[in-house]
């Protein structure tokens, strides 16, 4: 039963809002580029290629058709290949896996942290082998994984580092920007992303011009000039344009990104009242999230879900089969009760609504639903009889 009176529709994430704030500008950029007709690697890309490389404070920025190319193109950049191993989490988007697949490489998975949900920096060295070659952490919901500790091993073991960043644009770790501090990072333009293109898009970011080079050489069939060719490489380019959408979505993503952080601190201040039932995402003492996603543990998961839709709430599941558990990744030979923590996570894992124009009344909503399913389950309420 919906006690709440006067109940509001919240969805997951309302991209509609945030064009139709956008859309003359939007409009005119796109106009641009059918006129120039320079629909591939026009201007644009090279001029957002420059602007998200100034934001993510590296030295070079090289746009790609998606996160998951950027990740593969990233890797391929290093050498890693078939025979190689590269390090991962079980608790990310499938796409971490798949692009250290596509090289050829292994994927070798480890727990997370049950605190910030990220790699389980104590893991790593076990999972290292002759083979290994890189660590690929993933910077989940938002918040940078524990970069120091993994760069401390990688140098150590002589691995390269690629961030999977795809879902933390502009969060930071002791200051830096994520992207900024591994040998080269990945990041998405997903509509959804914190930064969204109207379509597929991702990037790759670095401070070594030699991997930057290579990049674009790869994601345009192996070629600078025309019809001669270096390497076999690929079609992985940035469309024009969703470069030029891009470039006017930037400058707005400090002000989203500040308007998540806004959202989460509400979040957390209202749910703090079902403490316990409700566990609260926790932002370590080196991040700054930028909340990709604010995503909760309950047990019951299912019933609050379901409850919280007939409410009108949208909600997600971040993800509810763990990488290991794939039924695309069984030839990795991993069973169930290998990451204990990644497979209790899976059941119990909540993503509330959150983009940036979300706005306190609607939060206030969400909280409330959550409240009134409380009530609804309380021990108290069960044991009496139904009426
Ligand atoms: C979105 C995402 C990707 C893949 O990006 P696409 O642009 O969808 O290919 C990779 N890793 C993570 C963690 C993601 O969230």
């Amino acid at each position: 039963m919906n006690t709440n009176g006067h109940s509001r529709q919240v969805p997951f994430v309302d991209l509609a809002v945030q064009h139709q704030a956008l859309e003359t500008e939007i409009n005119e950029v796109i106009s641009k580029v059918l006129h120039r007709t320079n629909f591939i690697l026009g201007d644009d890309v090279a001029l957002f290629e420059q602007e998200f490389a100034d934001f993510c404070e590296t030295g070079y920025a090289v746009g790609a058709d998606s996160g998951t190319s950027a990740l593969e193109l990233a890797l391929r950049a290093y050498g890693i290949g078939p025979g190689d191993e590269v390090i991962t989490v079980a608790n990310t988007f499938i796409a971490s896996a798949l692009a250290i697949s596509y090289t050829g490489a292994t994927p070798v998975l480890v727990d997370i942290d049950p605190q910030t949900y990220n790699m389980d920096v104590s893991l790593i060295e076990s999972a290292i082998t002759p083979r290994t070659k890189a660590i690929l952490p993933v910077h989940l919901y938002g918040q940078p994984a524990d970069m120091d500790a993994i760069l401390e091993i990688a140098n150590q073991y002589e691995l390269v580092v690629i961030e999977d960043a795809c879902q933390a644009h502009g969060a930071r770790y002791k200051g830096k920007r994520a992207g900024s501090i591994g040998h080269a990072a990945a990041f998405s333009f997903y509509p959804a992303k914190n930064l969204g293109a109207c379509g597929d898009g991702g990037i790759v970011v670095t401070n070594d011009a030699q991997t930057a080079q290579s990049i674009r050489l790869m994601r345009n069939y192996g070629s600078t000039k025309k019809y001669e060719h270096m390497v076999q490489g690929f079609n992985r380019r940035l469309d024009t344009i969703q470069a030029a959408i891009l470039r006017v979505k930037l400058r707005e993503l400090e002000n989203w990104n500040q308007a998540r952080r806004r959202h989460a601190a509400l979040y957390n201040q209202l749910l703090s009242d079902f403490d316990g039932s409700i566990i609260l995402p926790t932002e370590a003492d080196f991040a700054e999230s930028v909340y990709h996603l604010f995503v909760v543990r309950t047990d019951d998961r299912e019933a609050l879900q379901a409850y919280l839709q007939q409410a009108g709430i949208s909600t997600g599941i971040h993800y509810p089969i763990p990488v290991h558990l794939q039924p695309a990744y069984q030839n990795l030979g991993y069973q169930k009760g290998d990451f204990p923590i990644t497979e209790r996570y899976a059941e119990q894992i909540l993503s509330l609504p959150m983009y940036p124009e979300l706005t306190p009344d609607l939060i206030e909503a969400v909280v409330k639903a959550v409240g009134n399913y409380m009530i609804a389950h309380s021990p108290i309420n069960a044991s009496q009889p139904s009426v």
